[in-house]
């Protein structure tokens, strides 16, 4: 006789930074210090909720269409999700069912691995250099899949275009997924290649440079064959992702491009700031172009720093993981919020 708890698929899951309850200062998931654009407050505010009793559009046509004009493509070569997390997810599950690994960094985004395991992808976790810096000859291996996540992360550290484009050179025989979570915040898309390799699909998000994390808003662009086919594993999943109000929340935030514009060049401002104010504190860190730094202190465990932040009400992100068990991940927050970061830091350090 068996037992029921033999067939659980025991997943290892995604472990999500923290969500306090009371009110901290949360610089700890990379959220947006800001908040969504008024564009979205005032579609959300004149939103007929008789229309909930109806499914939504399963298409996401609106949507779709307003973020390929945004980026000057064709709707047919645009997949939104319930964040990027949803879309790489279906990426995963549509694009790698081969007997070859597929490559990833070791010290990337950590979701990708439970991902793999999930659905039983082979993978190979290649190591980055000690300055996680990532070696793209590492990738000219026969593989069945690639995934970089471009600005990395926890690293911060963006890759110029013709890294990419160099991967994507030597490797026509796999999907190669560029993940630009943090692209926005000083790194050059690679959504331009998508015109000329037919395997690439760039994910981005509006999570973090459109303040928009609850809404759950995240999609992908690529060549129409591939759209077709995350298509096909979405509607075999679940037909009706983004919900009515999402949708059309999205589309209002991108139509709000200035004030865009305006909140991503804060954060750059108040990151750049920041990183003075650590070095004279003695943190060294990589040099970030996204919306969080990843420190570690010349005396100070990362470890002890987090705690003690966090005794204060502080939250910011520590890995417990090989070769980055040293280093905080610190989201940008405001100004202010960045100040008293800088305040505790300096009577924690003392
Ligand atoms: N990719 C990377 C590299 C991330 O850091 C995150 C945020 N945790 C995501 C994807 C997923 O973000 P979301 O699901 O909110 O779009």
């Amino acid at each position: 006789m068996g037992d029921f708890r033999d067939n659980f698929r025991k997943v290892v899951p995604y472990v999500p930074g923290e969500q306090p309850k009371k009110k901290v200062i949360k610089l700890n998931t990379n959220e947006n210090p800001y908040p969504p654009s008024n564009k979205v407050n005032e579609i959300i505010k004149s939103f007929d909720n008789n229309k909930n009793k109806l499914y939504p559009d399963p298409d996401c046509t609106i949507l779709r269409d307003s973020i390929a004009k945004r980026y000057g493509f064709d709707e047919k070569n645009v997949f939104v999700g319930v964040g990027s997390d949803d879309v790489l997810s279906v990426a995963f599950l549509s694009f790698f069912n081969s007997d070859k690994e597929v490559l990833f960094p070791d010290i990337t985004y950590s979701f990708y691995s439970v991902w793999a395991d999930l659905y039983n992808i082979k993978y190979r976790q290649v190591k980055v250099n000690d300055d996680f810096t990532i070696n793209k000859e590492d990738y000219y291996s026969d593989n069945g899949g690639i995934v970089i996540a471009n600005p990395n992360a926890p690293t911060a550290i963006c890759e110029p275009l013709e890294f990419i484009e160099d991967i994507l050179k030597n490797n026509t025989d796999s999907v190669v997924i560029v993940d630009e979570a943090y692209i926005d915040f000083g790194g050059v898309s690679a959504v331009e290649l998508i015109r000329k390799y037919e395997n690439l699909l760039v994910v981005q998000t509006f999570s973090k440079s459109r303040s928009l994390a609850g809404m759950r808003i995240g999609f992908a662009i690529g060549n129409e064959e591939l759209i077709k086919e995350m298509n096909d594993v979405k509607f075999s999943i679940n037909s009706y992702t983004l919900n009515q109000v999402s949708l059309v929340s999205g589309v209002a935030c991108i139509e709000d491009e200035e004030y865009f514009n305006e909140t991503v060049e804060k954060i750059v401002n108040t990151r750049e700031r920041t990183k003075e104010e650590l070095k004279n504190l003695g943190f060294t860190f990589t040099d970030s172009k996204t919306n969080f730094i990843f420190a570690t202190h010349k005396d100070l465990f990362a470890k002890f720093i987090f705690e003690e932040l966090k005794k204060k009400d502080i939250f910011v992100r520590y890995f417990s993981l090989p070769r980055i068990d040293n280093y905080l991940r610190i989201t940008i927050g405001t100004d202010e919020e960045m100040d008293e970061l800088i305040a505790s830091l300096k009577e924690i350090i003392k």
